[in-house]
Parts: C-alpha cells; sequence; structure tokens
C-alpha cells in the first residue's frame, strides 16, 4: 500500500511538472509571437438591439501558432497576465484595433479588451493617444472593456487613469458585468459609460425567470445610472427579442455574427453595412 501511495504521488508530480513545463514553454514560445508576427485579431460585431444593424466590432485576439493551430484566448491570456506580456499584447491590440478601424464606415466603433494590469502602468493614456494619434482614429470610435479583476488595488490610480481615457472621449465599458464579486461596488467607484452583460445571464434566460428578472433589473440600473448596456453572448431570436424588449442598447452574439477573420470581416461590411 505504502508503495502504491508512493507511486500514485509521483504520478501527480511529474503530472504537474509537465503541466508547469507547458507553461513555462508557452510563456517562452508567446514572447516571440508578437515579434513574430503571430497574434492576430479577429472582430465580432456588435448591433443596435433596435434593427440589428452593426455599431461596431469588439477585436478579440487569437495566436497563430506555427505547430499549434489558432489557439483560444482562454489558453494564453490567463499565461500572458502571470507575466507582463499582458501590457505587450494590449498595446499591440490598441494599435492594430484603431488601424484597423479606420478604414472602417465612419459610424462604426472598436473595442479592445484590456487587462486590468494596464491600469497598474502610469502612461495608459498615453498608449490610447499614441495609437488614436498614429491611426487618425477619432477618439469617440474607440471603446476599452476591462473586467473587474485587480482594478480595486489601486482604485485612486485606476479612477484618475479611467479620467484620463474618457477625457480624450474615448468609451470605458466594464466587461463581463454580473460574474465578479463586486460587480455593483466597481459601479460606484469607476467611471463607466457602458456596461456589457456577461453571456451567463443571457444562456441562463432562455428557461430561468429569475435570470430574465435579473437581466430586467440591470438594464433599468443602466437607465437610471444613464449607462449604455450590451449583451453579450446572444444564441437565438427569442434571446434577442427579449433583450431589446428590456431596452438593451447593443447585443452580441453568434446569433448575429461570429468572430471575423481578415477575410470574413471585408465580404461582412459589404453585405451587413455599406447597402
Ligand atoms: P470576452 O471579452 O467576454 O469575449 C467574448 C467571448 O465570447 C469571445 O471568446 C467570443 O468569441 C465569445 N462569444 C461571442 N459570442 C458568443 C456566443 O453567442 N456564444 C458563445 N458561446 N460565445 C460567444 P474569445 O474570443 O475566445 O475570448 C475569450 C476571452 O478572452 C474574452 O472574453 C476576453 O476576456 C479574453 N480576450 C480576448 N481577446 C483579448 C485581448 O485582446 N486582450 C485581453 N486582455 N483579453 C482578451
Ligand atoms: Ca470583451
Ligand atoms: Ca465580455
Ligand atoms: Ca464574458
Amino acid at each position: 500500500a505504502k508503495a502504491d501511495g508512493r507511486s500514485v504521488y509521483r504520478f501527480f508530480e511529474s503530472q504537474m511538472d509537465s503541466e508547469a513545463r507547458e507553461r513555462r514553454l508557452l510563456e517562452v514560445e508567446l514572447r516571440d509571437a508578437i515579434k513574430n508576427n503571430e497574434l492576430v485579431l479577429y472582430y465580432q460585431p456588435l448591433v443596435s438591439a433596435e434593427d440589428a444593424r452593426p455599431t461596431g466590432f469588439e477585436a478579440l485576439v487569437r495566436w497563430n501558432h506555427p505547430i499549434r493551430g489558432l489557439v483560444a484566448p482562454a489558453e494564453f491570456i490567463p499565461i500572458a497576465e502571470q507575466s507582463n506580456l499582458i501590457v505587450d499584447i494590449g498595446d499591440w491590440t490598441i494599435e492594430q484595433a484603431c488601424l484597423a478601424a479606420v478604414n472602417w464606415p465612419e459610424h462604426l466603433t472598436v473595442a479592445v479588451n484590456l487587462s486590468a494590469k494596464h491600469f497598474r502602468r502610469s502612461d495608459i493614456s498615453v498608449v490610447v493617444k499614441r495609437a488614436l494619434a498614429m491611426s487618425g482614429l477619432a477618439a469617440p470610435r474607440l471603446e476599452i472593456e476591462i473586467t473587474e479583476g485587480l482594478l480595486m488595488e489601486n482604485p485612486e490610480a485606476v479612477v484618475e487613469k479611467l479620467g484620463e481615457i474618457r477625457a480624450l472621449g474615448v468609451t470605458i465599458a466594464m466587461d463581463d458585468f454580473g460574474t465578479g464579486y463586486s460587480s455593483l461596488s466597481y459601479l460606484l467607484k469607476f467611471p463607466f459609460d457602458k456596461i456589457k452583460i456577461d453571456r451567463s445571464f443571457v444562456d441562463a434566460s432562455s428557461d430561468d425567470e429569475v435570470a430574465r428578472d435579473i437581466l430586467k433589473a440591470i438594464a433599468s440600473l443602466g437607465k437610471t445610472l444613464k449607462l449604455k448596456i450590451t449583451a453579450e453572448g446572444v444564441e437565438t431570436q427569442a434571446q434577442a427579442e427579449f433583450l431589446s424588449g428590456i431596452a438593451c442598447h447593443q447585443l452580441q452574439g453568434f446569433y448575429f455574427a461570429r468572430p471575423l477573420d481578415h477575410i470574413d470581416l471585408p465580404h461582412y461590411l459589404l453585405t451587413h453595412v455599406l447597402p
């Protein structure tokens, strides 16, 4: 029995070793991915809840790995968050997104996901300003989505930086609203323009009346606080109808469109935006 225990232990130990090794390897590779041009942005449409016409796109990063193929952000963003690579990825994403959006019809916006880590550095507003200047994109066409993790570590500094970015005319959205421990106190503390209701509520709304009531409550909270409301993860017509019925402003999800690559995006613009 003793020997068995030891071998089970050794099994876990080597399992952990190989996971740690895998992470380290990914981290090393990720370091080169940006300069090797392996990161790509996909763009998922956001549509008006009123008429389903596109209002803009959210930039979603993918890693086009030479051997592993297309790696989803869930697999490398957490690794990037642990090192400071997430900040480099964020800088790159803002620039690329602004450069892309400046070629779209003028009423369309572009949203970029930034890690809370980005707000630990002092010059975040400089990065945003530089990307706007370099691309020529008008500030109101840029949105920044942030999830609540880590923002509370130094709220005063974050509030100041958010203020600087908003002063440029950029929109700030609280992403994945409702999933954190303290979504409401975040609304109290930080100056958001917009909230994006997490996909989990939309998903549950199909067969759960409580989820529908929560969505209604969030929508009316948004109205009171004069915040724009976006719902993400809309997959069915019934969800879309319910959400526009409770006065959400924007919808996003596979029901309307998936994240689009550089081939599908121009086609989408031609078929959904131009005429
Ligand atoms: P998120 O910001 O909440 O992005 C929405 C995610 O839901 C995207 O997954 C999108 O493809 C997916 N999605 C959209 N509509 C639907 C739907 O109707 N049904 C379902 N099942 N899924 C839908 P993706 O692209 O894999 O991104 C996952 C997460 O990775 C993002 O969640 C975001 O937190 C993070 N992420 C993505 N790109 C970036 C980035 O450039 N920087 C940072 N810091 N994080 C990023
Ligand atoms: Ca997002
Ligand atoms: Ca989201
Ligand atoms: Ca989400």
